[in-house]
């Protein structure tokens, strides 16, 4: 509204000639249709008194359509993810794009800086803060920072994670599947493996999710690294997302061969050490181990024979995540193993057989 009072009223609604205003704005700028723009957008102040600020690229497209978050690095040493939202920020073709793209490579600038997962300052975490608060934490004031200015105008987001420093994950999809908005997401983004559950609360994906933005958790590798095929991976899954929201109709929806769908619920299959010592593994990140199968050995330092304790699969199943860094004490986590139904099974089996020996197996070639 205007300030000035002599100005006549402007009305409610505007001549229906003029197209819907599809700008994205924030505090301090708009991105119009057709535009896109880098920012570094201040969400706190170091001890120095300068400014922390995050990378954002905003990218309007010039048809309208919906608006989707990519994010990456609430956990600061949690890599592979920022690749990937910079090369769909960057090195992508938007020219048809319908909708608005809001990448966010960098969440957590502090953590990122120090390599370190939690916010340095008291270690806090800031995929627990938000959707933050002014006025309260310093977490929670950059949670709010970001939450208000570039998550809230979204339609759909996804943010990516890794495994927690020492160990390593298959690509998943973590989300709310009870909701059917989220369901479509989760499945859009065409992983194998989805592990349902609203997730803890302050987490980006459950706030976003609870406040109307349909949003998924991506799982993938370990921190500290770039890990291409897992990149390449999760590229497939935001094209194939974009596909099913109607923001790249060029692109079609993946089906990624098989899925499974585990309740996290039911998510008690960490198999945890019952020795301490040092880990042998013998099963990496996706494997499909049978029942009986040797999944590890945990030695004392005398490699002394009767101290070697034997860890077997208790039933046939996939590691979504193992160990990585190669030693525990009794109760630490030696790897995450799923069950999966025998018709799931039968296609992963199928999938992992060569082509070649497939065609050995019909007697063709
Ligand atoms: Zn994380």
């Amino acid at each position: 509204m205007s300030d000035n009072a002599a100005e006549p009223e402007p009305p409610d609604e505007p001549p229906e000639s003029e197209p819907m205003d599809q700008a994205f704005t924030y505090n301090g700028g708009r991105v119009d249709p057709g535009e896109s723009a880098n920012i570094r957008y201040g969400i706190s102040e170091t001890y120095l008194g300068d400014p922390v600020r995050i990378p954002v690229t905003v990218i309007n497209g010039e048809h309208p359509g919906p608006t989707v978050f990519l994010s990456a690095a609430a956990h600061g040493d949690e890599l592979n993810g920022i690749e990937v939202v910079r090369e769909v920020a960057h090195d992508w073709d938007h020219s048809v794009l319908h909708g608005t793209l809001v990448c966010l490579p960098v969440m957590n600038v502090p953590g990122f800086l120090a390599q370190e997962r939690y916010l340095p300052i008291y270690d806090r975490d800031l995929n627990r803060s938000f959707p933050g608060r002014e006025g309260s934490t310093s977490a929670r004031r950059m949670a709010h920072r970001i939450f208000t200015n570039f998550i809230e105008p979204c339609d759909v987001g996804i943010d990516f994670h890794t495994s927690t420093r020492g160990r390593t994950n298959m690509l998943h999809v973590r989300a709310n599947t009870e909701r059917s908005d989220v369901a479509r997401l989760a499945k859009a983004f065409s992983s194998n493996v989805i592990i349902a559950g609203e997730g803890p609360s302050g987490t980006l994906r459950r706030e976003a999710t609870e406040a109307g933005i349909p949003t998924i958790t991506v799982e993938m590798g370990e921190a500290h690294r770039f890990q291409r095929r897992l990149i390449d991976r999760a590229l497939t899954g935001v094209a194939s997302v974009l596909a099913e929201f109607g923001l790249h109709r060029e692109s079609s929806v993946h089906w990624p061969g098989w899925r499974t769908v585990i309740d996290d619920d039911d998510e008690k299959t960490w198999l945890r050490a019952d020795a301490g010592g040092i880990v042998d593994m013998k099963r990496g990140r996706g494997a499909l181990v049978e029942e009986g199968e040797v999944i590890c050995t945990i030695t004392n330092p005398f490699k002394e024979e009767d101290d070697i304790v034997t860890v077997e699969a208790p039933f046939t199943g996939l590691i979504v995540g193992v160990l990585e860094n190669p030693v525990v004490y009794p109760g630490n986590p030696l790897c995450h193993l799923v069950g999966l139904a025998p018709d799931t099974l039968t296609a992963l089996e199928r999938e992992r057989t060569p082509k070649s020996s497939r065609a050995e197996l019909r007697g063709t070639n």
